[in-house]
């Protein structure tokens, strides 16, 4: 990924100045609360760093995916506004529920040094998506500056990624220290690891994850498949797989895929036994089975083999990537290969290897188990972070580097 051209936030003059912050606050949200608050406090660091310095910051983000057709009280950025002052210690303003109204402009001409103000939810704009330039060039007469710290959405074209830095053309573009630590982790361990590299793909669906895997073949030494994913793959080499998730359209793609791996120097580590239930809840009889599974029996996480084989791999390698959950971790006891993937990797990290998680599922096991401080790093960026491990495009990164 070119950088070249791209600046950081930390090495322009903002004192005095309004910086206008694409930030990604598009959390997890449960009847108005936010469940997770990571992706508030990982874009804390880039607006400390400006008002530190005697700025003031103009935020802007979107949160899940209204309508497009105004506000909806639903899809408020009010409680992350709230959250965002309690972890800042200071006045958060969210001005009106529609961020280029004249209340808005009002409220970001009087901002004061120091200031914070987050516009409401961007996507209230159909305009947002659709990467819209006269919206766009409402949003960047907002900014002195315009700073990029959304790496949850850098994969997306939309206007605040795109067309506002465009806008701002002739204004300092920068990058905030979110966004270059996540592609300093995602690209660096993927462009120049130290080895043995092993990636652990899992999750639900091989479709999702197919590019990954082509784009990881021949990089890593091992690539370790686990999670209903794994199923497909069977399926294809022969095994009977039960009532497991199996994407049966992909039977074919999961042959050539396989094959693809193999003619590679990469190494596929695909799981030796599973723990089996007859139905995804939680009490239920469990047994082991072996990589046949019964008719009857859907395989809801990897077992005690696969288990030892994965970890074993994952404690020799000097750097190693994650994404996607072994099982079904939401429910125990099929949460046992998820954990004990990421304490191997939380041990192989101590020993000095480079850790790094991706995927919205994925950082949210973690997270949910309290274990994140272990990694070496831990994506705020689901798609975003999968589009990496793709070696897929990143407009909105792309647009610094154009600027
Ligand atoms: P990420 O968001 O980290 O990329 P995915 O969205 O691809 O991960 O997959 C996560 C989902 O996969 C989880 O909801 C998990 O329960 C599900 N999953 C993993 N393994 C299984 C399995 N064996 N059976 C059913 N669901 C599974
Ligand atoms: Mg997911």
């Amino acid at each position: 990924m070119p950088s070249a051209a791209r600046t950081t936030i930390d090495a322009v003059e903002v004192s005095g100045k309004t910086v206008l912050v694409r930030v990604d606050f598009n959390v997890p949200m449960s009847e108005g609360e936010i469940t997770d608050d990571s992706r508030i406090r990982a874009a804390v660091p880039t607006i400390q760093s400006i008002l530190d310095r005697g700025g003031s910051c103009v935020l802007m983000s979107h949160l899940g995916r209204p309508s497009g057709n105004g506000f909806e009280a639903a899809f408020t950025l009010a409680p992350a506004a709230a959250r965002l002052a309690e972890i800042l210690g200071r006045q958060v303003d969210l001005p009106s529920g529609d961020c280029v109204d004249e209340v808005s402009i009002a409220a970001v001409g009087s901002i004061d040094p120091g200031g914070v103000i987050l516009l409401e939810n961007l996507r209230f704009h159909g305009a947002e998506k659709k990467g819209d330039a006269d919206f766009a060039a409402r949003l960047a007469s907002y900014g002195e500056l315009y700073c990029q710290d959304a790496f949850g959405a850098a994969h997306r074209a939309d206007a605040s990624m795109v067309a506002v830095p465009e806008a701002m053309a002739g204004r300092p573009r920068t990058a905030g220290r979110l966004l270059e630590a996540e592609l300093k982790y995602l690209s660096g361990a993927i462009d120049s690891p130290e080895r043995p590299f092993v990636a652990v793909l899992g999750g639900a669906k091989i479709s999702d994850k197919l590019a990954t895997i082509r784009h990881l073949a021949g990089r890593v030494d091992t690539l370790v498949v686990g999670g209903a994913m794994a199923f497909t793959l069977l399926r294809a080499m022969g095994h009977g797989t039960g009532r497991s998730l199996v994407e049966e359209s992909m039977i074919d793609e999961a042959r050539a895929i396989i094959e693809a791996v193999e003619a590679t120097s990469t190494t596929l580590l695909l799981p030796a036994d599973f723990v089996c239930a007859g139905s995804p809840a939680a009490g239920v009889e469990t047994s082991i089975s072996g990589r046949n599974i019964e008719p009857g029996l859907m395989g809801l996480d990897i077992g005690p083999a696969s288990i030892s084989a994965f970890v074993a791999a994952i404690r020799e390698a000097r750097t190693v990537v994650w994404n996607g959950p072994m099982g079904l971790f939401e429910i125990s006891p099929f949460d046992a290969g998820t954990l004990a993937v990421a304490k191997a990797m939380i041990d192989a990290t101590t020993a000095g290897a480079t850790s790094v998680i991706g995927g919205g599922d994925t950082a949210a096991a973690v997270n949910g188990l309290g274990l994140a401080s272990g990694f070496t790093h831990v994506s705020t960026g689901g798609g975003a972070s999968l589009r990496m491990l793709e070696g897929g495009p990143m407009p909105g990164v792309e647009a610094l580097d154009r600027a």
